[in-house]
């Protein structure tokens, strides 16, 4: 009897209790990871996220061979690859005289319902288990989410007490308030100095070669010889201890703001590990934990820290199981458009839109507020169809995984979820930008203007999509002062604005 672990590319968390020393002497065990085509193709991916997902698989089951565990790999280029998840286990299945298949949860819908069919044309025993990575489980989930989505905030309260953290002996929250938000919204002028990007240089030229050898088909540029993300644990946990010592103490303040000057700002750049389970969110969240106790950290950033993790990360993740697969299809304000060409290429002469979309072509990479306020946002506002919008940020961020993804882009940016994930749609003018960024200065178009010669986008197209959504959105509370500016405002003021924004819709593969 020889038991097969599938591990996918997302589960590289050697913490995991398939690891303990009891197993590593099991000698009946193979482990499995696959390069694969149906991955590589179910969408346009960024070059570096195939390039960092390959790398990672490959010290990690390098990792698990040097500690003594049997492990079968498959490249992407290997000739007996015959790149499916049934083909090559029905492959080993007979080659190794498998009789269990043992396998983590999958944290996509997408591949778990592929498991489960693969495991059913096999026939031979499953055992399925937690991935132990997530400090809310699947079966919490079905019965916090099920009949009603919480709201993150009481979500998020209710982890923060179930952990213990930042509580006081009376088990409430340190500082009098759960939240503290309000003081984290300063725009950055380029003090204090922002640490340097990701700094684990490493050349994967040789696996890039293997890639487009393959003939896979990706989007921004690989940096192979000069590769920034971790690809491993020890890389990771260096990762996180550089965003601790240099970049947490500023986190919290600087949290909303957006700069030309640097890509991460104070943001952490942890993403692509933690999802890709190299670092458990438990230890993000004590690493930055012990600098609040250590006196070198603020309450408000470290609780502004914690929030995104405990909060944001397990309460998407949430909505995602509970919701699949009906949210994939969902489209509240019933948006249509297609996605402009220069979401694919950058070639707009809007500043804010274009750094971002070369930035994110360039490093896999953008910041939550670039990703919300910037491109998000003017999706939003033009009306963009929401698979479009999903293809796209599932395909250009390193740390792309649909369980986070669509949440974050259908739900929190696109409001097509009717508000299941946030209170209202994220829509914003050119002033949210402006006074968060450097990017209207030196851009083709006047961040003041509304209508007429070289007036901003997002002026126009931001009452045009109140106007628009009106019969939906005007009796929202937290709305309330947006309708009543836009009525105070003269008709013709109103007339000349709308016509602003149907011209810029007309064109907007020109703007
Ligand atoms: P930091 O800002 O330093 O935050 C630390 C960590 O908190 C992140 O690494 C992440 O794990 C977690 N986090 C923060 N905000 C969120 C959030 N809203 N949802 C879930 N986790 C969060 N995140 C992804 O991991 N994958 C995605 O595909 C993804 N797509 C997004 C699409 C849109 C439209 C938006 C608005 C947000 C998206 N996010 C996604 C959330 C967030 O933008 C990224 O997690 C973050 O930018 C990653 O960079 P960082 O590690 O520097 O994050
Ligand atoms: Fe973006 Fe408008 Fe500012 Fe230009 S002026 S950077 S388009 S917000």
């Amino acid at each position: 009897m020889s038991t097969l672990r599938l591990l996918l590319g997302d589960q590289l968390n050697i913490r995991h209790s398939w690891f303990s020393a009891t197993e590593r002497s099991r000698s009946d065990v193979l482990y499995v990871l696959m390069e694969l085509r149906s991955e590589t193709d179910y969408a346009w991916h960024h070059a570096q996220k195939v390039l960092g997902i390959f790398a990672a698989m490959r010290g990690f089951a390098q990792a698990l061979q040097q500690a003594g565990y049997r492990v079968r790999y498959f490249k992407i280029g290997d000739a007996d690859n015959q790149q499916d998840f049934l083909q090559n286990l029905r492959q080993l299945v007979a080659s190794e005289q498998i009789t269990q298949l043992e396998r983590q949860q999958a944290d996509e819908f997408r591949v778990e319902a592929m498991l489960q069919a693969a495991q059913d044309e096999l026939g031979i025993a499953v055992n399925v288990v937690d991935c132990e990575h997530f400090l809310v489980d699947r079966a919490a989930i079905s019965q916090q989410f099920a009949h009603k989505i919480p709201r993150m905030e009481f979500f998020y309260r209710a982890l923060r007490k179930q952990y213990r953290i930042l509580l006081d002996e009376h088990g409430q929250p340190l500082g009098g308030q759960w939240n503290f938000d309000q003081d984290n919204r300063k725009r950055w002028s380029g003090q204090p100095p922002a640490p340097a990007w990701l700094a684990h240089p490493k050349d994967l030229s040789e696996l890039w070669q293997e890639i487009e050898a393959a003939g896979i088909k990706t989007i921004g540029e690989p940096q192979a010889a000069n590769f920034g993300w971790p690809i491993s644990r020890s890389e990771a946990k260096a990762t996180l201890a550089v965003f601790t010592a240099q970049a947490l103490p500023h986190f919290g303040a600087y949290q909303d703001a957006m700069s030309t000057a640097s890509p991460t700002l104070f943001h952490a750049g942890i993403s692509f590990a933690l999802n890709l389970k190299l670092l458990h969110p438990l230890e993000v969240i004590h690493a930055s934990l012990d600098e609040f106790a250590a006196g070198r950290v603020s309450l408000s950033t470290v609780e502004g820290f914690v929030r995104q993790i405990l909060g944001w990360r397990e309460f998407v993740r949430g909505v995602y199981w509970a919701r699949m697969p009906g949210y994939a299809q969902l489209n509240e304000l019933q948006h249509q458009r297609d996605l402009p060409r220069w979401y694919w290429d950058g070639q707009t002469r809007m500043n804010c839109l274009k750094h971002a979309i070369d930035q994110s072509l360039a490093l896999g990479y953008a910041h939550h507020i670039q990703r919300l306020m910037v491109t998000g946002n003017f999706a939003l506002l033009a009306g963009i169809d929401p698979d479009q919008v999903d293809a796209w940020y599932l395909g250009i961020y390193v740390d792309a995984f649909e369980w986070v993804e669509m949440p974050n882009t259908r739900g929190m940016s696109q409001y097509a979820d009717g508000g299941l994930l946030g209170s209202k749609p994220y829509a914003g003018s050119a002033s949210y930008i402006s006074k968060m960024s450097d990017y209207c200065k030196g851009c083709h178009y006047q961040a003041k203007l509304r209508h007429g010669d070289g007036a901003c986008p997002f002026n126009s197209l931001y009452w045009h999509f109140h106007q628009r959504h009106a019969p939906r959105l005007q009796n929202n509370p937290r709305l309330g002062m947006t309708y009543q500016t836009w009525r105070k405002m003269p008709a013709d003021e109103q007339q000349a604005t709308l016509l602003q924004a149907e011209q810029y819709l007309q064109q907007i593969d020109q703007l």
